[in-house]
């Protein structure tokens, strides 16, 4: 029985993946490395962040207060001038996990699922399993 898989980049290590729809779980890594490697750095991020939690948000709020005075300065000495670029703005131009992947120009007909290492695939996707 030929089925489809869904082409993908490991949400790790960036290599191509291809998983059939057998095995697919909405999975993101490439293989069961990735996972548990991506499962133990997750834990000690949680773990970090829960020690320096209360003095990133002391932080964060100094920082936003330091942003609004600045902000009224600039309203008071420079009138209407619009800000072009600020520190606070930059972060979100930082390339996010769900980037569309490589079209599947140069896959060739023998596709194998880099889960179970079938040869059940004819088609490939880009989009995850739609679920009930
Ligand atoms: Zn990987
Ligand atoms: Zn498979």
């Amino acid at each position: 029985m030929h089925s489809s898989a869904r082409l993908f980049n490991c949400a790790r290590c960036r290599r191509q993946a291809v998983i059939c729809r057998h095995c697919d779980r909405g999975n993101q890594y490439c293989g069961s490395h990735c996972a548990r490697t991506a499962r133990t750095e997750a834990q000690r991020l949680a773990g970090r962040r829960y020690q320096l939690g209360r003095q990133g948000r002391f932080a964060h709020a100094s920082r936003q207060q330091r942003y609004r005075l600045r902000q009224q300065q600039k309203v008071t000495h420079q009138g209407s001038t619009p800000v072009a670029c600020d520190d606070l703005l930059i972060c979100s131009t930082g390339r996010s996990p769900s980037a569309s992947p490589h079209r599947p120009a140069n896959v060739q007909s023998q596709i194998v699922c880099h889960f179970c290492r079938s040869r059940a695939v004819k088609f490939l996707r880009l989009d995850f399993l739609r679920r009930p």
